[in-house]
């Protein structure tokens, strides 16, 4: 084979190569958004690059008739580089059985190039790429590391069909420093535009103070579970004398208070109930799927739980108490009006005294104070304690 025909033939190999692996990375990137775990993650993106070597035979094949440089070593490479073990595991076998492989040195060569090349990618990934001093560099690095097996697969499985060994390496060496680069950078960006999204998203869903739902997110947390059959219901829990406690010992001390709350209540609801911040000292907790009797039950350890927690400030010590109206989700046809309901009992049980419970339904045992008034702040400050 002339030099210039191996030239113009590594030069096509090449552009196919890079024409053929940019529409994988863009179609993996519109899969990514699926948002599927690591490992479907892996399993898909050793897939894709399944395919291109599928791909990259059929094109090799339809337009050449001798010497091109293997596109399946390669994509192997990639698939375990950038997907990890899994993703080798399904890329090395379509990788091995594309081509026709025999028990002579270059069908050995064509059976276990691709796993190879995927094992040097895998070193790269668990051991090199930590060392390289930025992506561009881990990336080059890769392409360097991945030439020595493919010069070497190249010669093995070609039968001596090769062109010259200087020639041979030049053109893979840039090939794999030029797939590596352009396809890892690709899918580097692609992850960390993805991760900047979807923290994004999730500040957006949630308060800055306390790390709960914010009123945005409960309102369609709200109307997704009210949207569904069951017994749904709402407790909008409120502190008592809030305003008192941030004039006397200081807002940054309020917003504490604020903090420890919103962690106790969490650390005692159901793993699906919901809560959220929903005003300066009010939070809205969704119960999905729970009968009354239970409902009643949690929201009075809900006072429980916040009655024991200690605040000691300026040498006292401060007992914070809440208020809670509940209300049940068949009772409106809104998550608005729902919120509305649950704020009528809101004010019932502050009117009833504060630190107690008030169902908003028409049945009159709903209501349960504590039979013993307890100290809280405004009793405390009264008694001059
Ligand atoms: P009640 O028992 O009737 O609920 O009385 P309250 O004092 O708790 O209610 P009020 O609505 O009068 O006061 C709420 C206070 O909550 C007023 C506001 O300064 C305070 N507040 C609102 N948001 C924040 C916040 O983010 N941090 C702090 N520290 N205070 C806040
Ligand atoms: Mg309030
Ligand atoms: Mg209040």
């Amino acid at each position: 084979m002339g030099i210039n025909t191996a030239v113009s033939q590594l030069v096509v190999t090449i552009l196919q190569g890079v024409g053929l692996l940019a529409i994988i990375v863009v179609i993996f990137g519109f899969l990514r958004k699926l948002q599927l775990d690591s490992l479907k993650q892996s399993l898909l993106l050793g897939a894709m690059f399944g395919l291109s070597i599928l791909l990259l035979d059929v094109i090799s094949y339809a337009t050449m008739t001798g010497l091109h440089l293997n596109g399946r070593f390669m994509c192997v490479a990639l698939a375990a580089a950038f997907g990890g073990l899994p993703a080798l595991i399904v890329a090395a076998p379509i990788g091995a059985l594309s081509q026709s492989w025999s028990t002579d040195l270059a069908g050995l060569a064509n059976l276990f190039g691709p796993t190879l090349c995927g094992v040097v990618a895998l070193i790269w990934r668990w051991k090199i790429r930590s060392l390289t001093r930025g992506p561009v560099s881990a990336m080059i690095v890769l392409g360097l590391m991945l030439t020595v097996p493919l010069v070497v697969l190249h010669v093995v499985s070609s039968d001596g069909a090769h062109p010259p060994l200087l020639l041979l390496s030049g053109g893979a060496t840039i090939a794999a420093v030029l797939l590596t680069t352009m396809v890892g950078l690709s899918l580097e960006r692609q992850k960390d535009s993805l991760l900047r999204e979807q923290a994004l998203l999730k500040a957006s869903l949630r308060d800055s103070l306390t790390g709960l739902h914010n009123r945005r997110s409960f309102d369609a947390e709200l109307a997704r579970v009210l949207a569904r059959p069951g017994s749904h219901y709402l407790l909008y829990v409120d502190i008592d004398h809030f305003k008192a406690l941030n004039d006397r010992f200081g807002h940054v001390f309020g917003d504490v208070v604020l903090q420890k709350i919103a962690g106790a209540m969490s650390q005692s609801v159901r793993h699906d109930d919901i809560v959220a911040r929903i005003g300066g000292e009010e939070f809205g907790i969704i119960l999905p799927d729970i009968s009354r009797d239970a409902a009643q039950a949690l929201a009075e350890r809900l006072l429980a739980v916040v009655s024991a927690c200690n605040f000691d400030v300026a040498g006292e010590r401060v007992a914070i108490t809440v208020s809670i109206g509940a209300a049940h989700g068949q009772q409106v046809q809104t998550a608005n009006a729902l919120v509305g309901i649950a704020d009528a009992a809101l004010y019932e049980a502050k009117n009833l005294g504060r630190r107690c419970v008030v169902f908003s339904t028409d049945d009159p045992q709903a209501s349960t104070c504590p039979a013993e008034p307890i100290v809280n702040l405004h009793i405390a400050e009264e008694k001059g304690i």
